[in-house]
């Protein structure tokens, strides 16, 4: 469903991923650990377009990213076809990005309602049906600062889940929460995975990656440098980088 091949970045000189291949497939969850640095926002960010890429390429969907091909030709997208790409994917970032003076209601269908231009009476009802999925429909009308960081990230979650994407990238989803806020977070999550969603997760919870990820994906300096079943690379890791990563986390 993504795929990305010989994927290169730079911030200036700065070489931040190096010839990335992988690729996911539909129903798939993978978790992407590693240190501070090693590129794995970046990774995500590339995927979704919310960074620049500057060698190789990505493909979501069956479509390169940015480009469309006609024959042997690339053309680069115009950004109305780019906007229409980027809701093939959903991503929910480390730190809740709610709008404030919305309620939880308006924040979820603002981009199916205001992006998608679908029905609004349409809209609200998935969005309810969304909300009882994380656990929130008490909080419909609530705004987000009457909210707890963990019920923040589940609208969220909710709000990205109600463009009807493709597939969710969730970039250390849980990282700015308070410990006891972790787990409510992460059950969605593992629903998520359960009922077939399509998911690239950077997280430091090794637990998750046990219990949920089908493959683990071991990144440092900008290379994938180990990749295998969950069970192989926590337990097992050949590398010494990925042991070393390991303990320290445990
Ligand atoms: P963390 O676990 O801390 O979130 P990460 O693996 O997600 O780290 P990235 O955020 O992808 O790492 O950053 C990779 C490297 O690229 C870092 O050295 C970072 O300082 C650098 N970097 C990230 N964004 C930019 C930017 N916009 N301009 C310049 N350098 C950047
Ligand atoms: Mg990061």
């Amino acid at each position: 469903l993504i795929t990305t091949h010989g994927l290169q970045k730079y911030f200036g000189s700065f070489h931040v991923l190096q010839d990335i291949d992988f690729s996911i497939a539909k129903g798939e969850v993978v978790c992407i650990i590693g240190p501070s640095g090693s590129g794995k926002s970046t990774f995500l960010r590339c995927i979704n377009q919310l960074e620049s890429i500057d060698g190789g390429y990505v493909t979501v969907d069956g479509e390169i990213v940015g480009y469309r091909r006609d024959g042997d030709k690339l053309y680069p997208l115009s950004d109305r076809e780019i906007a229409r790409q980027r809701q093939l994917v959903g991503m929910v970032f480390q730190r809740f990005l709610l709008f404030p003076h919305k309620t939880v209601l308006q924040n979820i269908i603002e981009g199916p309602v205001g992006v998608q231009k679908r029905l609004k009476a349409e809209c609200i009802s998935e969005a309810k049906t969304l909300l009882k999925r994380v656990g929130l429909a008490h909080k419909t009308h609530a705004y987000p600062g009457e909210l707890s960081g963990g019920q923040q990230q589940r609208v969220a979650i909710a709000r990205a889940l109600a463009m009807k994407p493709k597939a969710m990238l969730f970039d250390e989803p849980t990282s700015a929460l308070d410990p006891e806020l972790v787990g409510e977070v992460l059950g969605v999550m593992k629903e998520l995975a359960a009922s077939g969603t399509t998911m690239i997760v950077v997280t430091h919870e090794l637990g998750f990656c046990r219990e949920v990820a089908d493959r683990v994906v071991f990144m440092d300096a900008g290379r994938i440098v180990e990749t295998g079943m969950p069970t192989e690379i926590l337990e097992n890791p050949q590398n010494p980088r990925v042991k070393n990563f390991i303990s320290a986390v445990l």
